[in-house]
């Protein structure tokens, strides 16, 4: 099957005169060009279609001066914080009014379908949302202390403060949410950011900036830096004026950022990768449950990462179950984003789409059933088919590595306690869903489940009050809801002698 290449023809003007714009860094609310550039490829044709300016360390610098000298401004530092609300509103609005053209630019830059960048692009929007909110009600506790002085009487309090400048470094594969995600809160506590884009799929973050300056936020509260991550990414983590690494991606990258972060105790939050297991019991909704397995691993290409990439079906049900969800993935049509048709888009880069192709082909060398029929096409993007391998042992690569692909590897199981150990037994621990009618034996698995997020009877979509993290190897710290804020505040304990 050939993929159509024509896609590109259907980007609007305001989308190639982006294209065609010569992208800086964004620092101190100026656009500054400097550094070599590096290509910026749609994944679906493996054509250049931009470039973007690879950052050195004088550029990392510079933007991470001017976060730090916008958090002591008065502009920022005094703002009351109901206008820190009304200027994250602000941009909210303006990414909604630029909807149509930053979904274009997500979809050409990372290969996504069309309609679903629109719905991310909504997303995001909705996270600036909730999180413009709680900038009005950060608040600490009042404190009743009681000291063994006699005749002195003391009060005290908490104050919650910004934790400082803000490094944002985060992954290609929803890249204006993830951004989004570290932005909104940061900005909601009052911090500065200097965000750093994977080079994979820098545009949206880009976009971004330029609301930024139209919303009116005070030059240098955000900053965007393009580049590569072991470059621009890792000044960014280095900086001794970096006060929080907020950090989404692999697991390998995230403990070399712990790792350096630690020489000078910055503050770290990381959301690293997964192996989230789908298990459906036998008393489930089977045709909700197969629908939302094949979700789970398919959306964004498995490139997701709570993507459900191993499926745990009791037993009786599990041809059914595991027939149902290969004859859907052989039903998604792939295709390049902007075409509308696509239901699946490419892989983000060519050595992604060989690694992923790479675990297919092992897994089936070592025995494992290919339940799928599509052959990946012969095309000049990166598109994988999807794939739904049967016959493979627990221990597998396959079961225990994060491919970030549309590969899903199916287990049976026999009963709740055989279905914890087999979901439990991952170096990671992201998220879960859970597929049964029985309220009972859902709640009674729940709690067995090492991982931080688990959904009943639906894939895990993400929800601005609702945290997302992971336990284990999947990082410690936790995205949205409020505790997402808590990561960009320090508490200050102030003890008053009042007599
Ligand atoms: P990655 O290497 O962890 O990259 C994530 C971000 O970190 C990018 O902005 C990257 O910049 C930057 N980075 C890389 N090395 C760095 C360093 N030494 N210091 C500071 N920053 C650094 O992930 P990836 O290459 O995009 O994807 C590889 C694997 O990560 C995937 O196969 C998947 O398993 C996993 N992944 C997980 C998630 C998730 O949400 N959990 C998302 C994406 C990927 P560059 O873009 O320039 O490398
Ligand atoms: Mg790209």
């Amino acid at each position: 099957m050939a993929i159509a290449s024509n896609a590109y023809d259907r980007l609007s003007s305001p989308a190639r005169a982006f294209l065609d714009r010569q992208h800086g860094h964004f620092i101190d609310g100026r656009w500054q060009v400097a550094g070599n550039s590096l290509p910026v490829l749609d994944p679906s044709s493996a054509r250049q279609v931009s470039s973007i300016a690879a950052a050195g360390e004088a550029e990392v610098d510079a933007a991470v001066g001017a976060a730090h000298q916008a958090l002591q401004r008065p502009a920022w530092r005094d703002l009351p914080s109901l206008e820190r609300e009304r200027l994250i509103l602000r941009l909210a609005g303006l990414l909604e009014r630029d909807a149509g053209l930053f979904a274009e630019l997500e979809c050409v830059d990372n290969g996504m379908p069309l309609a679903f960048a629109g719905i991310n692009v909504g997303g995001a929007a909705g996270v600036l949302r909730y999180m413009a909110g709680w900038a009005s009600k950060i608040a600490g506790d009042t404190l009743d202390v009681k000291m063994p002085f006699p005749g002195s009487q003391f009060f005290a309090y908490t104050a919650r403060e910004p934790v400082g400048v803000v490094a944002a470094i985060v992954p290609w594969n929803v890249p204006l949410m993830m951004a989004v995600w570290k932005l909104a809160p940061a900005l909601a506590a009052g911090c500065t950011v200097v965000l750093k884009p994977a080079e994979d799929a820098s545009l949206t973050a880009l976009a971004l900036a330029g609301l930024v300056a139209e919303a009116g936020f005070p030059a240098g509260v955000v900053n965007v830096v393009t580049g590569l991550g072991s470059v621009a990414g890792e000044a960014l983590v280095r900086h001794p004026l970096v006060s929080k690494v907020s950090f989404t991606g692999s697991t390998a990258t995230g403990k070399h950022i712990n790792r350096l972060a630690t020489e000078s105790l910055k503050k770290v939050t990381l959301e690293l990768g997964g192996k989230s297991p789908t298990i459906v019991f036998d008393d489930a909704d089977l045709e909700q449950a197969i629908e939302g397995a094949a979700n789970a691993i398919f959306t964004n290409a498995g490139q997701i990462c709570v993507a459900g990439s191993r499926l745990y079906v009791q037993r009786g049900i599990f041809d059914r179950v595991v027939e149902g969800v290969a004859r859907r993935a052989d039903s998604l049509v792939l295709g390049a984003g902007l075409d509308p048709a696509s239901q699946l888009g490419p892989l983000i880069n060519a050595r992604q789409q060989a690694r992923v192709q790479g675990y297919i082909e092992r897994a089936r060398e070592g025995g494992a059933s290919l339940l799928t029929r599509r052959q990946s096409p012969q095309a000049d993007g990166y598109f994988v088919a999807p794939a739904v391998l049967a016959d493979v042992r627990q221990s597998d690569a396959l079961v225990q590595e994060e491919i970030f692909g549309p590969v899903l590897a199916v287990l049976p199981f026999d009963d709740l306690d055989e279905a914890a150990a087999l979901a439990n037994d991952s170096a990671y621990g992201l998220a879960a869903s859970v597929w049964s009618r029985d309220l009972g034996r859902v709640h009674r698995l729940v709690p067995r489940l090492k991982c931080g997020k688990v959904s009943v009877n639906t894939e895990g979509f993400p929800y601005p009050g609702l945290p997302e993290g992971g336990t284990k190897q999947s990082g410690f710290g936790r995205d949205l809801g409020r505790e997402g804020l808590d990561g960009y505040l320090e508490t200050k304990t102030v003890l008053v002698r009042v007599s």
